[in-house]
């Protein structure tokens, strides 16, 4: 695992042990080259789901994506961050649950705005207001960015 400090590829893990939801391995982890320490989570990817753009492109499912637009989204609510963890891994699990590796952006965005709705009504409408203005849905990375907390209206 390369560290995010120096890019030094030659990492060592001090300890490891199941984080609280118990779906993933804690590994806290150290570089010789600059001291940093950092922490990586694994979990169980039970298939490689691929996002299906509505230009028909298609792209690898990237879990921390999903996670930094619902944490933005999420951003100086008082929910418990462990709660957030539970409900990315729910919304993976039910995705992965769909029963086709193939999943359209719009699906995923369905299922987020369910979630957030379910946890927290600002957080939905953060989200679903930019999700909606977002037409297309096609470029994750832009979708973030006009999530990003300056875009935000303060309640
Ligand atoms: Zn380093």
């Amino acid at each position: 695992m390369r560290c995010p400090f120096c890019g030094n590829v030659d990492t060592q893990v001090k300890d490891s042990r199941p984080a609280e939801d118990h779906v993933s391995i804690r590994r806290r982890r150290f570089c010789p080259a600059c001291g940093g320490r950092f922490t990586t989570y694994e979990r169980v990817q039970l298939r490689d789901l691929v996002v299906v753009k509505t230009s028909g492109k298609r792209e690898d499912f990237d879990r921390t994506k999903l996670e930094r637009s619902i944490r933005i989204a999420m951003q100086k609510r008082p929910i418990d961050p462990e709660r957030i963890d539970q409900m990315i891994s729910g919304i993976v699990r039910r995705l992965e649950s769909l029963g086709d590796t193939d999943i359209s952006s719009k699906v995923i965005g369905e299922i987020v705005m369910e979630s957030l709705a379910r946890i927290d009504t600002v957080a939905y409408v953060r989200f679903a207001s930019v999700y909606k203005n977002f037409q297309a849905a096609d470029d994750f990375d832009r979708f973030v960015s006009e999530l990003r907390p300056g875009s935000l209206t303060e309640e």
